[in-house]
């Protein structure tokens, strides 16, 4: 399998030059120049190791075998805490949760970080190099890629987050890992800011000649298909001919891994966008427009983005893989600030998804709602999820994403149910430790000073 970028379709790039990369030089997301095919019925009574090696092979066959991928994937999930890995639960007739809190970080983001970091790390052992991780995150990713690479040889870590604009379990779990090779950066601003360095950096000639700089955002193409596995593993859970799956969105890579999913086969209807009040996803599904707006802070902070990075991916599918086309997108929106998508492209995304926005006080009511009428407790961001779930008519299968572990966000949870809920010992445990973390203003050049400082010390 060869790889091209959402603004070069001509390129052809092997999984190990786009396995560092992370963003194409052109400014481009890279995706395969074709979608391998599944034979559902090949999946069928395998483990949730074995499902993710049949599909994640055919993106990597150039550069892994099967039998060491397999190996990896093995090593990934042993310490996830569920015996089925990701946990489809059965709410009503015809709606579920799928469950993807078992990692090490307690969000769904561990089942993609954790496989990263063993892929760096065997990739590494062929090739020695060091190389130096860097990302921006609303709070999950940092912590989980900081849980994947914290004891890996050749690799320094430098995650941004907006300072202040995390949840306080979420800001420990990464500032409280002190090892010598993660760095941690609180920048004054927003997650946007965030990803905004994090992108210039990418472009940046003097920062790529002094090291090997390499994305783990949700841009990073192994994770998405790490992603990919659990679309189909909870199909296989079920007894449906078809699904559809509701995903609480924010830079789009989860819902797009469940794209990535029905393109390789796997019966899905339709794919319901929850976002919070951030709502440019559902306005672009909605109306085809695009336009730049500003950043609220929510109840649920990992989806507190106003530019979905990975939507990009999905404009370069609805316009028929034409490099040309998404230049034209990117650059008009640049320099005007919107962007209005033609009728039949408005239509293309529409086969596909539908998208609703989940104010905080719908969160709220939905995470008491949930708590009282099933006993369950949902987490800020899965409750966009159970709304959209709760008002769907049963005549369809539907799975809604749990996203994060309810503790995660207990601020939140505790004032929707009005009392305090239980957090898991390693959770708590955290705020007695030490914390390790910068803060920087939000400037691109005062993060690569700090970077290439860093990286010339160690
Ligand atoms: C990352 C994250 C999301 C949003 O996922 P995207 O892939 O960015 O769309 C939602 N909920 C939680 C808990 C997350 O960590």
């Amino acid at each position: 399998m060869k790889y091209l970028s959402t603004r070069d379709d001509s390129l052809s790039r092997s999984f190990n030059d786009i396995l560092y990369q992370g963003l194409s030089r052109d400014g481009g997301l890279y995706l395969p120049q074709s979608w391998p095919k599944i034979d559902l019925l090949s999946l069928k009574n395998k483990s949730y190791e074995e499902v993710a090696c049949e599909i994640i092979f055919p993106y990597v066959n150039e550069n892994i075998e099967k039998l060491e991928l397999q190996k990896i994937l093995n090593e990934t999930y042993a310490n996830f805490t569920h015996e089925k890995i990701a946990a489809l639960v059965e709410l009503e007739n015809n709606k579920f949760l799928l469950e993807l809190i078992y990692g090490p970080t307690y969000a769904f983001k561990d089942y993609a970080l954790q496989f990263l970091g063993n892929l760096f790390s065997t990739s590494l052992e062929m090739s020695p190099k060091k190389i130096t991780v860097l990302g921006a995150t609303s709070g999950d990713t940092g912590s989980a890629a900081i849980h994947s690479f914290k004891s890996k040889k050749d690799i320094n870590v430098f995650i941004l987050h907006p300072h202040n604009k995390v949840s306080p379990i979420q800001q420990k779990q990464m500032t409280t890992v002190i090892d010598k090779n993660i760095f941690n950066i609180a920048v004054e601003g927003n997650f946007d800011d965030c990803q905004k360095i994090v992108k210039e950096l990418f472009v940046d000639d003097e920062i790529q000649e002094s090291t090997s700089l390499t994305a783990v955002n949700s841009i990073n193409w192994a994770r998405l298909i790490a992603q990919v596995v659990y679309y189909f593993w909870s199909y296989l859970q079920t007894d449906k001919q078809q699904i559809n799956f509701i995903v609480p969105s924010g830079n789009f890579g989860n819902i797009f891994s469940a794209f990535v999913a029905k393109q390789m086969g796997l019966p899905i209807g339709h794919l319901h966008i929850a976002t919070n009040s951030n709502d440019i996803l559902k306005s672009i599904v909605d109306t085809g427009e695009m336009k730049k707006k500003s950043v609220f802070q929510t109840y649920s902070p990992s989806m507190d983005i106003q530019v979905s990075s990975n939507f990009e991916r999905q404009i370069f599918e609805s316009l028929n893989r034409d490099s040309k086309r998404v230049n034209e997108v990117f650059e008009s929106f640049s320099s005007k600030g919107f962007y209005q998508f033609d009728d039949s492209v408005l239509a293309k995304f529409q086969q596909i998804y539908k998208a609703s926005s989940i104010d905080d006080s719908q969160t709220l009511e939905t995470i008491k709602f949930v708590y009282e009428k099933y006993n369950y407790i949902a987490d800020p961001h899965t409750a966009t999820g159970l709304k959209v779930l709760l008002d769907k008519k049963d005549d369809e299968a539907w799975v809604s994403l749990v996203c994060a572990h309810p503790a995660k966000f207990d601020k939140a949870v505790n004032k929707a149910i009005n009392k305090e809920i239980e957090i898991p010992k390693e959770l708590s445990n955290l705020f007695d430790k030490e914390e390790k973390m910068t803060i920087l203003p939000n400037s691109t050049m005062d993060v690569k000073n700090f970077i290439l400082e860093k990286i010339s010390n160690a």
